[in-house]
């Protein structure tokens, strides 16, 4: 009998974190995510990746609240028959604006969410990746996190530290079987780039080497990438699936 394979995934309900729990079904991992309000959503993507033949929960709760994320890591261990295989922090939220008119609250919702949400995740993961002397983790980064962005003070600054925890935290894992790697998209069609205006996505194709924005299934197949057997000797990286954005 194949071995049975548990992947964790946060903010899986819609746009790329849907698009990881899709990939990673086909892969053959049975699939736990959480998602913080959209339950429409989030049965389709249990359904999705039901149909795909694995098996699926989805737990509704804020990553930025660390009982939620010790439960939510409970029962993703227990889904799992006592162990965790993979762990995705994709949940992130932007609350752009120019650094004058930002509210202490933009910048805190942000780091609770981006940053702390992953943060968490990890303390709670590793200690069972730990016990089973293996694992792979995957952060979801930005590209803005490495070159900045004017009116994203607050998330860029909590992509940049989402990097240095994936490297901190690849050197302290790393005698213990366990990959840490980060993936930092550029321009990429979901929910959370469809609210910024026309003139803006047109500028951002501009600055674009491949000159187009990335579908989340472009950057679901990095992800796969650095959970599989052929990433073993990769740790502590971040790989932009950006079309060539920062160069
Ligand atoms: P979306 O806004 O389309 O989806 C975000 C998902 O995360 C939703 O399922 C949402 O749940 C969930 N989520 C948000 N906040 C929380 C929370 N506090 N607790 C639990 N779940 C939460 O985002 P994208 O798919 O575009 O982005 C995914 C990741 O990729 C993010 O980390 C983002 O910063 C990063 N990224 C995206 C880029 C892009 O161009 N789209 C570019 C660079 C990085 P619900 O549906 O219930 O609201």
């Amino acid at each position: 009998m194949k071995e049975k394979k548990v992947a964790v995934i946060t903010g899986g309900a819609r746009g790329i974190g849907r698009a990881i729990c899709l990939r990673l079904a086909d892969d053959g991992y049975d699939i736990a995510f959480d998602y913080r309000s959209d339950d429409e959503n989030a049965e389709l993507t249990k359904k999705m990746c039901e149909q795909k033949g694995v098996k699926a929960i989805a737990v509704k709760g804020d990553v930025a609240d660390p009982a939620h994320c010790k439960e939510f890591v409970n029962l993703s261990k227990e889904f799992g028959g006592g162990k965790i295989d993979v762990l995705i922090n994709n949940a992130g939220i932007t609350r752009d604006g120019l650094i004058g008119l930002m509210k202490d609250d933009d910048m805190d919702a942000v780091l609770n969410v981006n940053l702390k949400g992953a943060f968490y995740m990890m303390r709670e993961v590793s200690r069972i990746m730990i016990k089973n002397r293996g694992g792979k983790i995957v952060n979801l980064s930005s590209v803005v996190g490495i070159s900045g962005n004017a009116g994203q003070v607050n998330y860029a600054a909590s992509k940049a530290a989402v990097i240095g925890m994936t490297k901190s935290l690849a050197k302290e894992l790393s005698s213990r079987n366990i990959n840490v790697n980060a993936v930092a998209p550029g321009f990429i069609e979901t929910d959370m780039t469809e609210k910024l205006p026309p003139q803006v996505k047109e500028s951002a194709v501009d600055s674009i080497a491949l000159k187009r924005i990335g579908k989340a299934e472009e950057v679901a197949g990095a992800v796969s990438f650095l959970c599989s057997k052929d990433s073993e000797y990769i740790t502590g990286q971040v790989i932009c699936v950006d079309g060539g954005m920062v160069i």
